[in-house]
């Protein structure tokens, strides 16, 4: 697995050299890149791109991916597509002024890795869904209602309130 911290790691200093409306292309395609602690992506790809302007450098981003996830609702393992754009100007140390939210650093290179981590955590839902009609789990049999008819009661239930009805059912 490739560290973050290298992976987007950019050499720009060259580009603040050029004139203003240069600009230059980066691609990127990682088999399976850890963004955070909690963030493993794979199948990661995007690029980044790069243009002089009068001030500095204006960086517009886009990166699609997919994380580790389980259904929601069936439980089951599955791949949750991501996908973010961003655009930050990194602003010339000499041009900066008290306004200016992000300076390109002295050393001319760019960490994309953190930039695109806050981006992708944004898109990482707070549950997934395998499918936008998937069925779930019967709360009464616990069947996969998807791949089979068990005959119960067909209103969904969330998994973990069924465990709680589960429960509340036990002790009455
Ligand atoms: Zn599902
Ligand atoms: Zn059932």
């Amino acid at each position: 697995m490739s560290k973050p911290d290298l992976a987007l790691l950019l050499e720009v200093g060259f580009i603040a050299n050029e004139e203003v409306g240069y600009s230059r292309v980066f691609d990127f395609d990682f088999p399976q890149l850890r963004l955070d602690e909690d963030l493993v992506t794979e199948n990661l790809s995007g690029e980044i791109h790069i243009a002089r302007t009068a001030n500095g450098l204006l960086t517009r981003a886009h990166f699609t991916a997919t994380a580790k996830a389980t259904c929601g609702r069936c439980l089951k393992a599955m791949a949750q597509p991501l996908a973010c754009e961003f655009s930050e100007l990194f602003t010339l140390p000499n041009k900066a002024d008290a306004n200016t939210e992000t300076i390109l650093p002295h050393d001319g290179k760019i960490d994309f890795a953190p930039i695109l981590r806050d981006y992708m955590l944004i898109e990482v839902p707070i549950s997934s869904v395998c499918r936008p009609d998937c069925k779930g789990l019967c709360p009464t049999c616990g069947v996969n209602r998807n791949s089979e008819d068990c005959g119960h009661e067909q209103n969904y239930v969330d998994p973990r309130l069924a465990v709680l009805k589960a429960l509340l059912d036990n002790e009455n």
